[in-house]
């Protein structure tokens, strides 16, 4: 089985072999569904995860736009449509200096499985730009938008690919986009997810990634008898899906003690309170300032700068910041502190070493594509009322949600549950849940 594993493995390095992220996102995949693929007759010898792992189709543009000095900037946009099989194409859009062809292709690979596992209709794809955000007036995030859309609306649409947010794309910069949309369409359609209240968006979809992360933290301490109320809760970031983390975190009887974002970490042992998470958002979402401010307000809280979190002793940690932000290292230190579960928040935030290590000690570990799949699959629900013309209401959205991670949790157990040890392996349970929807899907459509 390991030559099998490796000989895919190197025809995907060689003709990926710059793109380290993406090959990180394949090997985890392949090492969990190749054996499976071995073993059933139906998959084997199709070439299915080969096709899986290029995309039907992936574009790169040329972004102008001018900023508040009157000067002209250039950017790259992309967009990588993964695959169709079981719906339109669907994954958010993230806005960093770091996007780079290789990290949307990881996250498109992901995003195939995570929208598989949600059982809701929606292929996998992602986009964004190398454009940074932070610093930038409204006008210019405004103008930036409305010039990324005005190349990405020819390849988009409510039946072909419906992109969402992801880092550095909120509901200010899914409004630009999506007036822009409108304008150059000439119509009024659900193709962006994460839209407004007022005009088609969904109740809960701002809350659902880390609502479902923890959803699905408190489904894997249940299989142990165990629950949130009481734990002491280790999170990073403090965007969007870090601040309704830790919001739902509370709720359970959780105290959270950490947030971090790009420049350090903040820890408050009393815990952020649900006051102390208010002004978390607004610092974060309205005065776009960083998150050592916190201490001013606070000054029992200490601000720890160029460091992550994972040093800080606690029982549950939920990475919702980026990819790679815990690495062997950080594993040993969470596990020698005694931490019983690890979320994933984030896309790909742990090392393949940290994933190892996590597995060895035998803690709950849940991969992004399984815990953090909320977001998307609230996103499919937004779409859902878009086409209904209806809205939910938020305890209908959130039941939804529960019910949604509650399903992904089973699944998990069914393709990743070993049967001697008991012990569940998320990571296998996920990749094989995910692959067999997508795969039957191709496999019945042909080869296309
Ligand atoms: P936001 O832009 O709202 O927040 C991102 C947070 O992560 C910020 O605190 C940011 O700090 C920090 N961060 C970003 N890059 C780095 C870095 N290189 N090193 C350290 N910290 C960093 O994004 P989201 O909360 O939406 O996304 C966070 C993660 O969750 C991403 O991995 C995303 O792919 C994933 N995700 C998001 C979903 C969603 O619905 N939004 C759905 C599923 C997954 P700073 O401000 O300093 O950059």
């Amino acid at each position: 089985m390991e030559e099998i594993i490796k000989g895919f493995l190197d025809l995907v390095k060689e003709r990926n072999g710059h793109e380290a992220e993406f090959i990180q996102a394949v090997e985890e995949v392949a090492e969990t569904v190749l054996p499976y693929i071995v073993q059933h007759d139906i998959y084997h010898g199709k070439n299915i995860l080969l096709r899986m792992v290029e995309p039907e189709r992936a574009i790169t543009f040329r972004v102008n736009w001018v900023d508040d000095k009157g000067e002209i900037q250039v950017n790259r946009g992309y967009r990588v449509q993964m695959n169709s099989a079981i719906g339109p194409y669907k994954g958010g859009l993230r806005f960093h200096p770091s996007v780079t062809m290789s990290i949307l292709k990881f996250l498109a690979f992901e995003q195939v499985f995570k929208n598989s596992l949600t059982t809701l209709p929606m292929g996998g794809g992602k986009g964004g730009s190398d454009f940074d955000p932070k610093g930038k007036s409204d006008n210019e995030i405004m103008r930036f938008c409305h010039a990324f859309m005005s190349e990405l609306f020819r390849h988009i649409g409510s039946n072909t690919d419906i992109p969402a947010g992801d880092i550095g794309v909120g509901g200010r910069e899914i409004g630009f986009l999506f007036g822009m949309y409108k304008k150059l369409r000439n119509e009024f359609t659900g193709v962006l997810t994460g839209k407004g209240m007022t005009w088609g968006g969904s109740l809960i979809r701002p809350e659902a990634t880390g609502y479902g992360t923890v959803y699905f933290a408190d489904k894997m301490l249940q299989t142990k008898g165990d629950s949130f109320k009481g734990k002491t809760v280790v999170i990073s970031g403090s965007g969007n899906v870090a601040q309704y983390a830790a919001e739902k975190t509370i709720h359970l009887g959780g105290k959270v003690i950490t947030l971090s974002d790009s420049s350090g970490y903040i820890v408050d042992h009393e815990g952020i309170d649900p006051d102390k998470l208010t002004f978390v958002m607004t610092l974060k979402n309205v005065k776009r300032a960083r998150i050592s401010e916190y201490v001013k307000t606070y000054p029992k809280a200490t601000f720890v700068a160029n460091k992550t979190p994972w040093e800080v002793k606690c029982d549950i940690a939920l990475p919702c910041a980026t990819q790679n932000e815990l690495n062997e290292n950080d594993a040993d230190m969470l596990l020698k502190n005694g931490c019983i579960c690890v979320s994933e928040g984030a896309n790909m935030p742990s090392t393949k070493a940290a994933i190892t290590k996590f597995h060895e000690a035998k803690i709950l570990f849940a991969p992004g594509k399984a815990s953090n799949a909320g977001g998307v699959a609230t996103s499919g629900l937004e779409m859902t009322q878009n086409s209904l013309r209806y809205n939910w209401s938020r305890a209908e959205v959130d039941e939804k949600l529960k019910d949604i991670m509650s399903n992904i949790h089973d699944a998990c157990i069914e393709y990743g549950k070993d049967e001697k040890t008991g012990y569940i392996d998320y990571v296998k349970g996920a990749n094989i849940a995910g692959f067999v929807k997508v795969a039957d899907a191709m496999l019945a459509q042909g080869v296309v």
